[in-house]
């Protein structure tokens, strides 16, 4: 099956999210649990879990067609031992609110070395993040997002994504999101089908597919290795078209959340009837 969303408003509630995915047509969504622009949240009530369960059930939202987001503002390879422990203490408290809510997985950006620090220690800071969080809860994959390279963002490379999965003690419980903007901004092509080709058949070879847990789905506003993160509506940007019916009919891509964040929220009831057309012609 085929799981297509956007990253929808939580606001006023988790509870909320599903009732918004399922509103746009949405067969999957992307949330944060929590303010994702601060630091500490209040915990998850029983209704707000309770009602949460409620509205997936009602509208037939499985984990596995959902991609919780964490906070921008966490950095789990931060060069500095205090910055590094709250980032790692908000990480947890993320990683517990989805456990709390049954759900199976946590996508988050790896960090930033920030010049402070060679990329690999500040990579083997984000590996240890990992494992501590992992060991603090049950049932919740952390899911690694490729980033744009952008500044001094980890994470760009299928090669450091690798080297962030070798270094995790329970590979059963890591993952990663492949966003398509953020994978051309970092130099891998996804212009025609044979770029699809060559760009996924260099992602299994070096992560595999066998750990891809969601996929974001935009196309991209600047040019090819920009290393600039800037999404464009599905169609509009220098991707194209082809990519997105690319994935839509690759069984690669099946029964995993496919997430829109793509800048205009009024078109994506028309971006996700796109993709399920898309789909469709397989
Ligand atoms: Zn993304
Ligand atoms: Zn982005």
């Amino acid at each position: 099956m085929k799981f297509f969303g956007a990253h929808v408003s939580a606001a006023g509630g988790v509870e909320n999210a599903p009732r918004n995915a399922g509103k746009i047509g949405a067969t999957a969504f992307a949330l944060f649990t929590k303010n994702q622009r601060q630091w500490s949240a209040a915990p998850l009530t029983a209704a707000q879990i309770g009602g949460f369960g409620a509205a997936c059930a009602e509208l037939g939202y499985a984990p596995a067609q959902i991609l919780p987001h964490d906070s921008y503002l966490i950095n789990l390879g931060h060069p500095e031992p205090e910055a590094l422990a709250k980032s790692r203490g908000a990480f947890f408290d993320e990683m517990a609110r989805c456990e709390a809510l049954g759900l199976d997985r946590l996508n988050f950006h790896p960090g930033s070395h920030l010049n402070r620090i060679a990329p690999e220690r500040s990579l083997d800071l984000v590996a240890e993040s990992i494992n501590l969080a992992l060991d603090r809860t049950r049932g919740v994959t952390a899911v690694i997002e490729n980033t744009a390279g952008q500044g001094s963002n980890l994470g760009s490379s299928f090669e450091q994504l690798a080297y962030l999965i070798e270094r995790v003690e329970d590979r059963s419980r890591v993952g990663v999101c492949i966003d398509t903007c953020h994978a051309f901004a970092a130099g891998y092509d996804l212009r025609t089908a044979e770029a699809c080709d060559r760009t996924f058949a260099e992602f299994d070879r070096i992560v595999g597919f066998r750990y891809l847990r969601g996929m974001h789905l935009n196309d991209a506003m600047k040019p090819l290795g920009s290393r600039v993160d800037r999404h464009a509506p599905l169609g509009e940007g220098q991707i194209g078209t082809e990519c997105f019916r690319y994935i839509a009919r690759d069984a690669r891509f099946d029964d995993m959340p496919l997430i829109l964040e793509t800048p205009d929220e009024e078109r994506w009831p028309e971006e996700i009837a796109l993709l399920k057309a898309f789909a469709g012609e397989r």
